[in-house]
Order: structure tokens, then sequence, then C-alpha cells
């Protein structure tokens, strides 16, 4: 099982692919989740993150190969924010052959640009567990993970400069990956400006 959910910033991959990842008992690999994990201790790849540029093509399909070969994914497994260009489709798909998987669909979230700007600026994510918050989806208790207590933060490439430039780089590189996978049949649209369940219900009808 093999599904790619794809989307502008801020378009809703991370909490979309948690929820499908739930449904189906499999793991959610998100590749901007891997990199702020690198970023933590490597300044060139977190400068690049609040800069909002992408990273190497060679570089993030190392860090991507090694994930997926963890016997985790072996069922499967929910892939948000890559592939990015079309180099990556080529290396995605050399890495599936390996593992011997097909991609089951491609899930495109389309949100529009005020919406995104909004969720953005009033996002938050959990220090110690990753969790997201947001309008759609507030903390209990503000600044406060319900699931694990943690503290609540802004992420450092969520700025007002930073989500411009996400959004362009997104419709640049977008179009031509979109275009691959419509023509084998792959891909399925959703507007997700409205709730995740009803989206994901949506996105996975047969
Ligand atoms: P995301 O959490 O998917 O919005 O990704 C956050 C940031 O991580 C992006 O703005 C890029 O700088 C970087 N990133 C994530 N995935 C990729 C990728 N597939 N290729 C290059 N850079 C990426």
């Amino acid at each position: 099982m093999v599904y790619i959910i794809t989307g502008g910033p801020a378009s809703g991959k991370g909490t979309r692919s948690d929820i499908l990842a739930n449904a189906l008992q499999i793991p959610h690999i998100s590749t901007g989740d891997l990199l702020r994990g690198i970023a933590q201790t490597d300044k060139n790849i977190q400068e690049k993150l609040t800069r909002g540029e992408l990273i190497s093509d060679e570089i993030i399909t190392k860090i991507l190969e090694e994930r997926l070969n963890k016997e985790d994914c072996e069922k499967g497994f929910v892939l948000d924010g890559y592939p990015r260009t079309l180099k990556q489709i080529d290396y995605l798909n050399q890495i599936l052959e390996k593992l011997n998987k097909k991609i089951d669909r491609v899930i495109e979230l389309v949100v529009p640009d005020e919406l995104v700007y909004k969720r953005i600026l009033e996002r938050k994510k959990c220090i110690r567990c990753g969790r997201m918050y947001g309008i759609d989806f507030p903390s209990k208790i503000k600044n406060v993970c319900d699931k694990c207590g943690g503290k609540l933060e802004v992420r450092t490439d969520d700025t007002k400069e930073t989500v411009k430039k996400r959004i362009d780089t997104y419709r640049e590189n977008s179009k031509e990956i979109l275009e691959y996978y419509r023509k084998k049949g792959l891909l399925k649209t959703v507007d997700a400006s409205g709730h995740s369940e009803r989206i994901i219900q949506e996105a996975t009808e047969a």
C-alpha cells in the first residue's frame, strides 16, 4: 500500500496523512518532518528550511530511502511531501521498484491562498511529539499538546515571507508532477478547505 499526499503549504498534508495512515495501519512518512529532525543538528539544512527553499533531490532522496527501508514500512506507507520535482518522481520509481511496491493513489489537497495564510500564521506544533494544531483543530488548553502535554510552538518557516515563497515553489514544481500522475490515472484532487475525515473518506473512495 503506497499513498502519496501532495499539496501546497498548509493544505493539511500532515493532518490528513496521519488520519489515513492510522486508518490503514501503516506509517506516515513526511519528508518535511524528517528534514526538521535533521535540521536540529545540521545548520545548512536548517537555513534552507527557514528560507523556504527545497533541499537537493539527492540529499532528500537518500534520507527518504533510508527511512522507507525500515521494517515498519513493509506493509506500505503514506508519503507526504515527496516527490516535489520531476527528478524525485524518477527516484521514487526506483525506490519503489527495489521495495517491490506500487503507488495506489496520489491525493492532491487544494486550498485557496487566503486560507493557506490564515492556517499557517495560526498553526502550532508540539515540540515533543510533533502533533500539529491550528484554526480547524485547536488544542484544548492554549499552547499545550492534548496528546503528550508538550509545549506548542510556531514553526520557524511559518512566516508570511516564507509562505509566499513556499506557495510559489509548490505551484512552479507541482504542475508537471500532477500531470504525470494524472496521466497514469492515479491522481485524485480533493478540496481540502473542509474537515479532515470527510476529505480522506472522499479521497480514498475506490
Ligand atoms: P513540508 O513540511 O512538506 O511543508 O516541508 C517543509 C520544507 O522541507 C519544505 O519547504 C522544503 O524546504 C523541505 N522539503 C520537504 N520535502 C522536500 C522534498 N521532497 N524535496 C526538497 N525539499 C523538501
